[in-house]
């Protein structure tokens, strides 16, 4: 199977009922247990780069490595550039090897961040890249608060910014470690009563499983964005393995055992929101 973009996967996924999980890749073992994931559940996965693995790992052996992973699957692996801020740093993904790109320009007023997105779209579609872009602000917890997306604002953007995804803000929130957040139901139709493009909720972390399936099942939201519970799951495995034996000092044998670990709860993720 070659890399997917996201107009591939999530037209189907708005359209009948479950969404496509947007999974955070920091590294070789988070992406190869993603993979091994999507195979063993037979359901399309999208890998994502964010600013904080884009800074650990240089954009091109990003793109490589997706690419790679991509191909051995036969499963459709869509190649993700999350938050990118700037036209520079979605072109760079897009020269590297990624399916697709988001631009945030949440922080921009809306007018800016519609012509911004819509200078990407046309590079990004030349190429075959699929783009997402962001109305409303998604806060982080312990961290800058959230903007709610206006309806209005959501309208306009999809009318003229031309992207194939919108992330929303109606209540999740980036970086969650427990499961509070609090969904505006009201403003999710109101959104997707004003728009017809797949939607995006990022900070599904926060987001109980349950609720992440009703979302699912019942509204145009298509990609779940889940970093943080995976990147807990990580960091428990590596614990327990770097303190199972003092003696061990090699980085593949410490590193290992996390790959099973992250698979596991990956799974579980992608089959929760999943076509049942
Ligand atoms: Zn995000």
């Amino acid at each position: 199977m070659t890399a997917a973009t996201l107009s591939d996967v999530l037209p189907a996924a708005a359209q009948d009922g479950y969404a496509i999980a947007g999974l955070v890749v920091l590294g070789w073992e988070d992406a190869l247990a993603y993979v091994q994931a999507g195979v063993e559940t037979g359901l399309p996965i999208i890998l994502q780069a964010g600013p904080g693995c884009r800074k650990h790992t240089p954009v091109p052996v990003l793109g490589k490595m997706f690419r790679h992973l991509a191909d051995q699957a036969d499963v459709p692996v869509v190649c993700h550039i999350d938050h990118g801020y700037s036209i520079d740093e979605c072109v760079e993904g897009i020269e590297h090897g990624f399916t697709s790109v988001m631009f945030d320009g949440s922080k921009l007023p809306i007018s800016q961040n519609i012509d911004t997105t819509a200078a990407i779209v046309e590079k990004a579609h030349d190429a075959g890249v699929s783009v997402e872009g962001e109305v409303g602000f998604v806060g982080y917890a312990q961290g800058a608060s959230s903007a709610a997306t206006d309806p209005g604002e959501a309208e306009r953007f999809d009318r003229e910014a031309g992207a194939d995804a919108l992330a929303v803000s109606i209540g999740n929130t980036h970086l969650q470690t427990d499961k509070s957040a609090v969904i505006d139901f009201s403003r999710l139709r109101e959104i997707e009563a004003a728009t017809s493009i797949p939607l995006v909720l990022h900070g599904a972390s926060g987001i109980p499983g349950e609720l992440r399936r009703e979302i699912a099942s019942t509204s145009r939201v298509a990609k779940f964005n889940v970093g943080t519970e995976l990147r807990m799951a990580f960091g428990q495995a590596l614990r327990r393995s770097v303190n199972a034996d003092k003696a061990v000092f090699d980085r593949v044998a410490l590193l290992s055992p996390t790959v099973d670990a992250v698979k596991t709860e990956a799974v579980r993720v992608i089959r929760e929101i999943g076509r049942p």
